[in-house]
């Protein structure tokens, strides 16, 4: 079985040990950062299979480093550690791209539970994406899955990690429409009830980066009552020579 490094964000000490004792037994290698500052730092010298965040921490808490991992175009697993009955931040952890959270108090099972699902998810969409890269058009718009770069009319657009994965499952699927919670499953790799606007605010910002006109949209279109899909009416999403293979874990 594959070693996962995780990072482990959490100023409380008990929890902080039994998450690292936990973790160890599935066979990851734990590193623990005991503030915001040591997170934020720790978060980006080296490539994680997982970070688990607490939102509360002292220094940049939990959001903050969210926030600025997922400003970044290489993807890494986010599970956050929310305080009891803080929906707030349930929300604006899922709104920052946060892959799944547990909420305080947790118990040890279910948190190892969750861990694994982000492993497995990890581990199927590595094996998705570990043949060719694939450079598709449509129309103006150029995505190459491989580089995970997009262009439009061959200037560069800035994705986040989130949007460009949505972009890419729109791209494979010209035509067909997916509802709020098909891309939930589908992109975000989980079902969460009551978080459809989550969708709805990745498709407005996805929108404003690459629509000529985001009020009326050419590429990705509204299907009132049921969802969103790629306008199948663009030049057609050629699937062109591979060139780049995608390596998640080097
Ligand atoms: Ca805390």
């Amino acid at each position: 079985m594959k070693e996962h490094q995780v990072l482990v964000v959490e100023d409380e000490p008990d929890i902080a040990r039994l998450l690292h004792m936990h973790l160890r037994d599935a066979n990851c290698q734990v590193t623990l950062a005991a503030d915001g500052h040591q997170g934020m730092r720790q978060a980006f010298v080296r490539h994680w299979d997982l970070i688990i965040l607490d939102i509360r921490l002292p220094g940049p808490d939990g959001l903050s480093i969210c926030r600025a991992l997922r400003r970044e175009q290489r993807y890494v697993p986010i599970l956050m550690l929310t305080s009891k009955s803080s929906e707030l931040d349930r929300v604006l952890g899922l709104e920052l791209g946060a892959d799944d959270y547990v909420t305080k108090p947790f118990s040890v099972s279910e948190l190892m539970a969750r861990v694994k699902a982000i492993f497995r998810r990890m581990e199927s969409f590595e094996k998705q994406y570990a043949g060719e890269g694939e450079a598709m058009t449509l129309g103006p718009l150029a995505i190459d899955s491989g580089t995970r770069e997009v262009t439009l009319h061959g200037e560069p657009v800035a994705l986040t990690a989130r949007e460009f994965d949505l972009l890419l499952h729109f791209a494979r699927h010209p035509g067909q429409v997916f509802t709020r919670a098909q891309l939930l499953d589908n992109v975000w790799g989980y079902g969460h009830e009551g978080y459809e606007h989550t969708v709805n605010s990745h498709i407005n910002r996805l929108r404003a980066k690459i629509e000529p006109d985001p009020a009326r949209p050419i590429f990705i279109t509204t299907i009132w009552g049921v969802g969103y899909k790629l306008d199948a009416r663009l030049p057609p999403s050629g699937v062109a020579a591979s060139k780049t293979v995608v390596n998640l874990h080097p």
